[in-house]
């Protein structure tokens, strides 16, 4: 999750040493967990915001709040400090600091009426081991071949699904899984097993360049990008041509996400069962 840690990284830049004044839910739903209270990280500085895996820290010395932001979720300096804010699902207020145009809070909104969106507030030294961050696998930035290779061992997966599943390997979404293995110029339904330790050499090198890209794309924005700003090879590119050889990029649909691939670059030609079409001639 490239925007996430571009947004870590900009919201310590803006708000990192500034002491939390209040931690306000604005719906029941909003906040996760019981204890510790919020209220425990009252009067501390923010030490930092950082990221796991899709997940948000925002980091105090007692307590850390764990925040997903799911689809359409945003963590965003608020100036105006407004009762009801629009789709507000919570607010981190800090003491006025020493500048005057300061923005003294952050605010969680989302979207749409889902109210996926969530904040946990664990003791910090608990945080890494408990829900919902216990049970995440390793970061995909930064993962060694050697490591993927063992966690490509494990059990025979499809490689999309693989990279998708966050208990497998943390940190990439809809967009990257089909970005990485268009990349790697492999199959979305090659299986980890037969991949080996060959695949995951190619793979490792895959998900580190389309990191790297969508990081330095993010760095350089102002805020978080919303999915329709994100630059792809092939996701959401269907009937678009492949930006590497110019044959047309396919998809398979599921009830949650698109597969995206180009059949030259990834299949030897292959057109993959398309169910979007399928569908209409039963
Ligand atoms: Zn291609």
């Amino acid at each position: 999750m490239p925007e996430v840690q571009a947004h870590a990284e900009r919201l310590t830049e803006q708000f990192s040493g500034r002491v939390l004044d209040r931690f306000t839910p604005f719906n029941f739903t909003a906040l996760k967990t019981a204890a510790p209270p919020p209220d425990s990280a009252y009067g501390f500085p923010l030490i930092q915001v950082g990221r796991r895996g899709k997940y948000l820290l925002v980091r105090f010395e007692p307590v850390t709040f764990v925040i997903h932001l799911m689809q359409g979720g945003r963590l965003v300096p608020d100036p105006k400090l407004s009762a009801k804010p629009r789709g507000g699902q919570a607010r981190f207020t800090f003491a006025a600091g020493d500048v005057i145009d300061d923005v003294n809070a952050l605010l969680l909104t989302e979207q749409g009426k889902e109210r996926r969106a969530g904040v946990w507030c664990l003791s910090a030294d608990e945080v890494l081991t408990s829900p919902p961050l216990g049970r995440l696998g390793p970061e995909a930035a930064g993962i060694t071949p050697g490591e993927l290779a063992v966690l490509f061992g494990r059990k025979s997966m499809r490689i999309h699904g693989f990279l998708r599943d966050q208990r497998m390997i943390a940190g990439i979404g809809r967009r990257l899984a089909n970005e990485v293995c268009h990349r790697a110029k492999i199959s979305p339904f090659a299986t980890t097993k037969k991949l080996s330790e060959a695949g995951a050499v190619v793979v490792a090198a895959a998900i580190d360049s389309c990191f790297a890209e969508s990081l330095d794309y993010e760095r350089a924005r102002p805020d978080m990008s919303s999915s329709k700003d994100r630059v792809s090879a092939v996701h959401r590119r269907t009937g678009e041509p492949c930006r590497v050889c110019e044959d047309s990029i396919r998809a398979v649909e599921y009830s949650g996400y698109t597969v995206n691939y180009c059949p030259t670059c990834q299949t030897s030609g292959k057109v993959l069962a398309d169910n979007t079409t399928s569908k209409f001639l039963k």
